[in-house]
């Protein structure tokens, strides 16, 4: 058993995680980062990626993470190939152990672990992911120009992606296990005024048609939640919109989290509950959840981190000064 000290302990590696290791190493605070269960985050699971700002080409999720990574190391951060399983944040330095029975020990602690999208769980969706079935309209909407799409779910999640699909397809349709949406009703109104949106009642999607060969997607077969009778809908888009799963398991009773499980940040901030512990990305982020918006809240976290120290240390000076 290994015990890593480090000013700034941040744990999540993918772009939230990695660009507040990559401000935190800037600023001197040699940064302990420990990777987690999926090194890199959702971007490793993501093919093309057309909307990180920087690249006129289509780039890679993985080759962008690679990059990602490899910056945060040659400024001086440490990846540790490590999960943590329990955490101690009552007193600093934060202390938290590892999966592999090591301890790290952080002045401060930046929260990027992540969230995952939900899925259905039916057995077509997994080998169809990429080839019709996505879980994310604003990521990959792009791709299917001028098709039919439908999107899965009745929260306000799933009625954004509808309203913004209608910016690629004038054929999209919103299917619904209930009789009613649980969306905001601001949302509600600007999806049944939408001459584009046909919203289908009462089915759940059972299976992901492939058409062979490289077609990808081509129909969901759907069941009557109250007549149980199926009924098939031709899409070459399926965007599952039934939320996520922040990955806040760990910070249960240590830290304040909202009704869905999200960590709570102070507004316009990335302060948590517990002073000395920053959160960023999609774990305190259930509106936006964009590579750009994580990247953009690490950099805040490693700055609030940062702030933070140099109050604390300035006081720490007063008093013993006194
Ligand atoms: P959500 O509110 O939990 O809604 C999930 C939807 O998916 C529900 O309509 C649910 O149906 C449906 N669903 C769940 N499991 C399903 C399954 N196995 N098969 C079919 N349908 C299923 O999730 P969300 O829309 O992602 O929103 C999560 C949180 O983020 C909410 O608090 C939301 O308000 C917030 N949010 C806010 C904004 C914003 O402020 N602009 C944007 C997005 C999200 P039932 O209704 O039948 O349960």
């Amino acid at each position: 058993m290994t015990t890593h000290s480090t000013r700034m302990l941040i744990l999540g590696s993918g772009p939230a995680g990695l660009s507040a290791a990559i401000y935190g190493a800037r600023a001197g605070m040699k940064p302990i980062l420990v990777q987690g269960i999926q090194p890199g985050g959702q971007l490793m699971t993501t093919t093309d990626v057309e909307n990180y700002p920087g690249f006129a080409d289509v780039i890679q999720g993985p080759w962008l993470m690679e990059q990602m990574q490899k910056q945060a190391e040659h400024v001086g951060t440490t990846l540790m190939w490590d999960t943590v399983v329990a955490v101690d944040l009552t007193q600093r330095p934060f202390r938290l152990t590892g999966d592999s029975g090591d301890i790290y020990e952080g002045d401060v602690l930046v929260i990027a672990t992540g969230a995952q999208a939900k899925w259905l769980g039916i057995d077509s969706e997994e080998p169809m992911k990429g080839k019709g079935v996505s879980a994310c309209a604003t990521c990959d909407g792009f791709f299917y120009r001028g098709k039919r799409v439908a999107v899965i779910g009745g929260g306000n999640t799933a009625v954004e992606e509808a309203l913004y699909l209608t910016n690629h397809s004038d054929n999209v349709t919103l299917i619904h296990r209930r009789d009613s949406l649980r969306a905001e009703k601001i949302l509600q109104d600007r999806l049944f005024a939408h001459p584009n949106i046909t919203v289908v009642w009462n089915k759940e999607v059972r299976e992901f048609v492939d058409g062979g060969g490289t077609a990808g997607l081509v129909a969901l077969d759907l069941e009557d939640t109250q007549t149980g009778e199926h009924s098939r809908i031709d899409v070459e888009g399926g965007f599952v919109a039934i939320g996520h799963h922040p990955a806040t398991e760990l910070f249960r009773g240590h830290l304040e989290l909202d009704a869905d499980h999200y960590i709570k940040v102070e507004t316009g901030t990335t302060r948590t509950s517990v002073p000395g512990v920053f959160a960023c990305g999609d774990v305190m982020d259930k509106v936006y959840r964009q590579a750009v918006t994580a990247a953009g809240t690490g950099c805040m976290a490693a700055l609030d981190a940062e702030r933070f120290l140099a109050a604390a240390e300035f006081k720490e000076m007063a008093e013993a000064a006194e």
